[in-house]
């Protein structure tokens, strides 16, 4: 299907303003429009301009070859039967939201009657962060660590304990002007073991852009774990490693990935609370995502926005499917 160049238009949404451009069904469908077709539309099918909106069906019908497009198909949207101004309040609150959202809160503030319904429009919206950080390369100095998320059995770190999930964290690492270090874009996933070959396979899925081979990742800061030590040298990449005197070191030493586990740990203490493992990776995506974000303020409804009406969505099926660990 044919797309004309989406030029995303970020603006700044206070929930005053998101009330005043989104008042009715109509004032979404629009909006997608114009995302879809910002220069007006064009038939995926022959490219003419003139069309018929065919409202029960929610379909443009194209005026020359009678080709129907749907408005909602590649986006999270597509096939709902839930009102595009519920999914736009939900979108706005977990976009602003520091720690996410609770369901049963969402729930009666949307007047869904069906916790489900509002758990997997929460899921699809995931979906749409991870696919949207998916587009993001790890590059230069990559601070990395792992951490056990999940119900508490202790067990080995090589093979990863039982019952819990092992996940490597990953984040690239800058400096401002004045030399300071600054963390740049977050990383996280559920990896089967923290051997050296599960370890390697991540960075380079997530350090070598598309269409690219080489590895934009020059340098891992890890806590020398000797799987590290083994992916350094077959990837050629630099390797400092910290020493760790007492665990407790790992907040000063490791201080970014550690915040994020942090973040992760306070949201899965509060509003996500036992979540099920099934699961657990969108909800490190959508983490990431507001890491990913923690700066662009005001902006975040409308980008968050955008990346729902650009992704296909996932059906509730597949929401239900295991989670293939990397
Ligand atoms: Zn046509």
């Amino acid at each position: 299907m044919r797309r004309e160049k989406l030029k995303p238009d970020y603006k700044d949404m206070s929930w005053m303003i998101f009330q005043q451009e989104f008042k009715k069904e109509d004032d979404c469908y629009k909006w997608l429009f114009k995302t879809r077709w910002p220069n007006g539309f064009i038939c995926p099918k022959c490219e003419g301009e003139k069309f018929w909106w065919i409202s029960t069906q929610k379909l443009y019908k194209c005026a020359n070859c009678n080709y129907r497009v749907s408005i909602t198909a590649g986006t999270i949207f597509h096939k709902t039967r839930t009102s595009l101004m519920k999914w736009f309040m939900l979108i706005y609150r977990m976009s602003t939201s520091k720690t996410g959202v609770s369901i049963n809160e969402m729930k009666r503030e949307l007047e869904i009657k069906d916790y489900k319904t509002v758990w997997t429009m929460a899921h699809k919206i995931r979906k749409a962060m991870a696919d949207r950080d998916a587009k993001y390369n790890l590059a230069g100095l990559v601070e990395t660590d792992e951490s056990f998320f999940g119900t508490s059995k202790p067990g080995n770190r090589g093979r990863g304990a039982e019952g819990k999930r092992i996940v490597l964290i990953a984040i690239s690492i800058w400096k401002d002007k004045s030399g300071k270090e600054r963390p740049g874009f977050a990383k996280a996933f559920i990896i089967k073991d923290a051997s050296a070959e599960t370890i390697k396979e991540v960075l380079i899925r997530t350090g070598v852009a598309d269409n690219e081979i080489e590895l934009l990742i020059k340098k891992i800061r890890t806590d020398g774990w000797r799987s590290y030590e083994t992916v350094s040298n077959d990837l050629n990449i630099g390797h400092y490693r910290v020493i760790l005197k007492d665990p407790k070191d790992t907040i000063k030493l490791l201080p970014w990935t550690h915040r994020l586990i942090g973040n992760a740990k306070a949201v899965f203490s509060g509003p996500h609370r036992g979540i099920s493992p099934k699961h657990l990776q969108r909800y490190l995506s959508e983490v990431c995502y507001r890491f990913n974000r923690r700066f662009w303020g005001r902006e975040a409804f409308h980008r968050l926005l955008f990346a729902c009406s650009t992704t296909n969505t996932i059906t509730r099926d597949e929401l239900m499917e295991k989670y293939k660990v990397s």
